[in-house]
This record gives structure tokens, C-alpha cells and sequence, in this order.
């Protein structure tokens, strides 16, 4: 804390000051802040776990499999060796192919071993009959973080481009490529990315459900955009055969349709053999690693230098064999006691939502009866899935790390590809058991949160409720919120894209959706030497609703748990003060100006600062607790609320 700041003036520097002062973002790293605090701690747990499974003497399967993996990652003198090696097979592909209609094949190749290109496959619950997974088609392609980078004519924008054609050309020449040929097929890259960007939809209008929701045979599909082949596509990328999907961006489909055809089959190649070097370049030699994090680190984010090989090794375990390592930190770290007690507050934080849509003067009562039923039938799943993912068909060997990523990838491609035209396995995970973060799926209307979010500073077993309930319980009532928010409020209690508003309900949400947007468009994001950035409110309008409806929801909650007890303070601070300055606290943090810009443009949650202070000016509970009065700044004076 910093208390010579008043809380009523800047809450989010009187809760964080001193942490911000005290800790810069490390030289490592392009932000810093408790959710990465408490990760890093985990990247430790999750280093002694591979470590030990390495050792000699009795493993199981998994601990085998993991160990195997992290040490192949770690044996770097084996990974030069292999040079170029591992891409070969894939840029042989590519290179063989004579005719357009062979593109296709090769790019069905590319995505069966998860190497993104051209456009994105995947499956998808069918947004009108959640039960039921269908195949999705999606507009997909470019590298860079968000189609405005492609676009854009500002300066920074156009700054990215320039450094984005030097990056693409020294990797085609680590590639083997001499720099004249590297600079042209980087010219070529850049050229073909732009018509994809262009093509795109950008992130803030596909918020809403309805620019995704295109039903279609693949006849339909594959007419409106023939060029594509997209019925050969299907044939040969390894995924059941299937008659209807969804097209997320049609457009996008007709329009590079015309691409296709007018840029040359040498281009084409040039293109796909970028997309297999850039996405290879993590599991390649030094040089390649180097080169990758220049750009994409040190550039586009700020990071100073290289994460050291363990962790990035430990993270990319994660991501290749996620569920087997995060089977061994579970039973390391989360006892079923853990699951009980974050069971328990779930449940009073619903409670505490279904009190408060009772309250709802602007909700007709028809509208309530739905969003009832919606609450009610929201399934919460904590800690770790019920049950574990098989990996016994992935080879994983100890000198062959680009290799094991290789397969591990085939392997959850193949394993996402089987879930079409079956019913939804409502079950699987997201994210991984270690993983610092919950989320909420509108088809599947369910609240998770993986064991490593459930740990100080969110939540201890010895920290008091107040605590408690201004950490995970403020991100329990935020993923809730979720369910009812700008997106989330299209979907019905089962996960169908369907409305269940009367007309004159849906327009008052929109009121005060619009409210919230209008506001956290007035936050300035960043302001350095480029200039200033402010927030997109209409971006960020889901996650900031959820942060004020969260907050809101967790401190009734503990009102309840309070009641009219007297609970003596602690350190000087009533309860109801800690409990705003455990929210403030779990969003303590400090951002490069890159990485801040960067998120602007790609990431739906605000940054730490808002989302303290823009939750808390519009919250009368935190204005009482601190005595704060009309006219200052944590006080606002058009206060929004949707929840
Ligand atoms: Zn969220």
C-alpha cells in the first residue's frame, strides 16, 4: 500500500503503491503483476516436479512422459545439432506442391500438425443446439498480433510493418534463404497477410454473436468460395466426414476467394513456408529462438531479454502435455479440502446474484423467471477436470524436442477434430490445473477455475473472509457475471444463441452496457513518447462488466456472511475496507508501454489500474467504507451498472 495516497482519490495506487515501487517489471519479462507472481511460483512447483521425474527409479507413464519432454526442451546441445532438420519435412511439402488445388492438401497438412495457416478449422458446440459439436471454419492467418496492425497508418502502425518485413526476412535467411531472395519473400508475406487482415473482421464487432453464427452445408460453403477447395480441405485434414458447419466469417472466405486465384502459386508457397518457420521457431535452434524474441518479445512487448531455458521449457510442457503435468501438481499442491470450501463461496456468490436480479427494478419479471433458470443451471467446475486426459498414443523422446511438440500438437488437434458431429463433451478443460486464471463458456454455461488460481493472494485457507471474498471471490462473482454480460446475455440457460429478453429489457441493458463502454473509453491505457492510448470500452465492455457486477456480487456475499456481527478490524481496516483492498491488491501491477499498446488492441480486460479504479468509482459500498464524498475522483459522478 502507499497511504499518503487517499483512497478516494487513486485507490489503485494507495492499494498497490508500495508493491509497484518495489517491483518493476523484471528484465524477463513484458508485464508483472500478482496473476504473474503467483504463476512464476508455480513455474517453480512445476520445475521440481520435472526435475524429479527425471531422476532415476520408479515413475509412472505420465511423470515419464513429462520428464522426457522437459529434458529433450532443455537439451539444447542436441537441439543445434538437429539445425534446420526438424522444419525439412514440412517446407518439403511445401515446396513439392505443383497446382493450387495441392495448396489446399498442404494446408490441411499444416493444421493437422498445428501449424496455423490461411484460415482457422476447428470444433464448435452448434450455436442453436449446444448439445450437439459441429465443424467451424474461421478467418484466420495473419502473424501479427490483430488485423489493425496490417491497416492502420499511424505511425507506430506503420513502424510494426517495417520491423515486421526485417524480422520475416532474417528468419527466411536463417532458413537457408540468401538475403536478396529473404527480403522479397518477406515483401510477399507481409502483401498476402494484409489482404487476410483485410478480409477480417475486426475483434470488437465479433463480440456479438451474430457476425459468428452462419450455418452451412459444406456444398454452400465450398460454393461461395470455390477456390478454396474447402471440400478437399475437409477430406484430407484427418476429421470426420460432416455435411453442415458453422462459417464464422463468410466474407472472409469470398473474399480472399479472389486471392487465391490472382496471387501467384510461388507466392502462395512463400507464404505457407513463412507460417511453418515462425511457428517452428520456439522448438529450433538459438538462433531462431533469438531472432523470434527480438521481435516478438523485445519489439512488440518490451521484454529486455530471453525468459531463462527452464521456464520456458517448464511452459512449453504445459502447453504440449498440460493435463499429465498438471495431474502431478494437483496432487502435489490441491487437497480435496480446497475444492469444498471454494465450492462454498461459489455458492453464496450465486446465492448473492440470484438476490440481486430479484432486485432489478428495470427487469420485467419474465425476463427474471429466464435469467433464474440461466443462474441455476450454470455447472461449476473447480480445480482440475473429473477426469484425466489419456496421452498414451503421443511418442515423446528425450533427444527429439521439435519432434515431441510436433506430435504432442498432432495429438490435441486430432484429439479436438474427433469431437465433431458428437455430442458435446461439456467436461474438458481450457486451461490447465496450474494455470493463474478462471473463465466462463457461454455455449457450455459453466464457470471454471483451475487449481492454480485457488491460492494467496485470491484465496488462503488462513486469511479471513473478507479476504477471501475481495479475491477469488470477486473473480467467482466476475466469471458469474460473465454468463449475463454483453455477450454472454445472447445465450440461454442450456448455451443456445437464442434471446430470452422481452424487447423493452434487452434496450435497458443496452443502456447500461453503453454507460460502462461510454466510461471506460475515457481511461487512458497508456501514455508514453508515441503518444496517448486510450481504452476501447466497447473491447473491453464484457470483462469490465463482469469486474463491477464481480465486485458487487462478492461483497453482498460477505454482507450476508457478516450479517450484524461486529468484526473487530484488523491492521486498523474494517472489514468491509479489506475486502476492496484485497481486490485492489490482486491487480497490482507493472506494464512495459509496448506490451500496454499491444493489449489495447488485442486484449478484452482492462488494465490492472481500471480495473480497480473504474469498479470501484461506481460502487456506493466502497465510497461508504472509505467515507469518500461526492466530487472526488473515486466518486463518479454518472456512476454505470449493469449488474
Ligand atoms: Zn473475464
Amino acid at each position: 500500500m502507499d497511504k499518503t495516497v487517499d483512497p478516494c482519490v487513486d485507490f489503485y495506487r494507495y492499494a498497490c503503491g508500495t508493491w509497484m515501487k518495489n517491483n518493476p517489471v523484471p528484465p524477463d519479462k513484458s508485464r508483472w503483476g500478482r496473476f504473474d507472481e503467483l504463476y512464476e511460483n508455480n513455474l517453480y512447483i512445476l520445475r521440481d516436479i520435472l526435475v524429479q521425474a527425471q531422476t532415476r527409479g520408479q515413475h509412472s507413464a505420465s511423470e515419464k512422459m513429462v520428464g522426457d519432454f522437459y529434458g529433450a526442451c532443455m537439451d539444447e546441445a542436441t537441439i543445434e545439432k538437429k539445425g534446420t532438420t526438424p522444419l525439412a519435412a514440412e517446407l518439403q511439402r511445401i515446396n513439392a506442391v505443383k497446382t493450387k488445388a495441392d495448396l489446399i492438401k498442404v494446408v490441411a497438412y499444416m493444421h493437422q500438425n498445428a501449424t496455423p495457416a490461411l484460415f482457422a478449422f476447428s470444433p464448435q458446440p452448434d450455436m442453436h443446439d449446444s448439445n450437439a459439436t459441429i465443424a467451424f471454419v474461421d478467418q484466420g492467418g495473419i502473424t501479427l498480433p490483430d488485423r489493425d496492425y496490417y491497416i492502420q497508418e499511424d505511425a507506430k502502425s506503420v513502424e510494426t510493418r517495417q520491423k515486421y518485413l526485417a524480422h520475416v526476412q532474417k528468419m527466411f535467411e536463417l532458413a537457408g534463404d540468401t538475403p536478396d531472395v529473404a527480403a522479397a519473400e518477406a515483401k510477399t508475406v507481409l502483401s498476402i497477410e494484409t489482404a487476410l487482415a483485410q478480409a477480417s473482421m475486426d475483434r470488437t464487432q465479433r463480440r456479438d454473436p451474430k457476425t459468428r453464427d452462419h450455418k452451412m452445408t459444406v456444398a454452400e460453403i465450398a460454393a461461395t468460395a470455390p477456390n478454396f477447395d474447402l471440400t478437399a480441405y475437409f477430406a484430407s485434414n484427418g476429421s470426420p466426414k460432416f455435411s453442415t458447419l458453422n462459417v464464422g466469417n463468410p466474407d472472409f472466405f469470398k473474399q480472399v476467394n479472389s486471392q487465391l486465384e490472382s496471387v501467384s502459386l510461388a507466392d502462395w508457397k512463400t507464404y505457407l513456408r513463412w507460417r511453418a518457420i515462425t511457428s517452428h521457431a520456439q522448438v529450433l535452434t538459438k538462433a531462431f529462438v533469438e531472432e523470434d524474441f527480438e521481435f516478438n518479445g523485445k519489439f512488440m512487448s518490451g521484454q529486455q531479454e530471453m525468459e531463462p531455458r527452464w521456464k520456458r521449457c517448464v511452459k512449453a510442457t504445459d502447453q504440449a502435455l498440460g493435463m499429465a503435468l498438471g495431474q502431478l501438481y494437483v496432487d502435489k499442491t490441491f487437497g480435496p479440502e480446497g475444492k469444498e470450501r471454494t465450492l462454498k463461496m461459489v455458492k453464496a456468490i450465486e446465492s448473492a446474484m440470484q438476490q440481486d436480479i430479484g432486485q432489478l427494478t428495470w427487469m420485467s419479471d419474465r425476463t427474471k423467471k429466464q435469467a433464474y433458470e440461466k443462474l441455476n443451471a450454470i455447472v461449476n467446475n473447480i480445480g482440475y477436470p473429473d477426469q484425466w486426459r489419456d496421452y498414451s498414443s503421443v511418442v515423446i523422446k528425450s533427444d527429439d524436442y521439435a519432434g515431441n511438440s510436433t506430435r504432442a500438437g498432432a495429438f490435441e488437434v486430432k484429439r479436438q477434430y474427433n469431437k465433431i458431429d458428437k455430442p458435446t463433451d461439456r467436461k474438458d478443460w481450457n486451461m490447465t490445473p496450474p494455470t493463474v486464471n478462471a473463465y466462463y463458456r457461454p455455449p457450455m454455461n459453466d464457470i471454471n477455475f483451475p487449481a492454480g488460481i485457488l491460492q494467496p493472494p485470491f484465496y488462503g485457507n488462513m486469511m479471513d473472509n473478507a479476504v477471501n471474498y475481495g479475491g477469488i471471490g470477486v473473480v467467482i462473482g466476475h466469471e458469474l457475471t460473465h454468463g449475463f454480460d454483453d455477450q454472454g446475455r445472447k445465450y440461454d440457460a442450456q448455451g443456445n444463441f437464442r434471446d430470452w429478453w422481452t424487447p423493452q429489457d434487452g434496450k435497458e441493458f443496452e443502456q447500461r452496457a453503453d454507460c460502462t463502454a461510454k466510461e471506460y473509453s475515457n481511461f487512458v491505457a497508456v501514455k508514453d513518447d508515441q503518444g496517448e492510448v486510450k481504452l476501447n470500452g466497447k473491447l473491453t465492455l464484457g470483462e469490465n462488466t463482469a469486474d463491477n457486477g464481480g465486485l458487487k456480487l462478492a461483497y453482498m456475499a460477505l454482507t450476508e456472511i457478516i450479517g450484524n456481527t461486529s468484526v473487530k478490524p484488523i491492521d486498523g481496516f474494517t472489514p468491509q475496507q479489506r475486502f476492496f483492498l484485497a481486490y485492489g491488491q490482486i491487480w497490482c501491477q507493472n506494464v512495459t508501454d509496448q506490451e500496454a499498446r499491444k493489449r489495447v488492441l488485442t486484449d478484452p480486460h482492462s488494465p490492472g489500474e481500471w480495473r480497480v479504479n473504474g469498479a470501484v468509482q461506481n460502487s456506493a459500498a466502497f465510497q461508504q467504507a472509505f467515507g469518500c464524498k461526492a466530487g472526488q475522483p473515486m466518486v463518479s459522478a454518472n456512476a454505470c451498472r449493469v449488474w
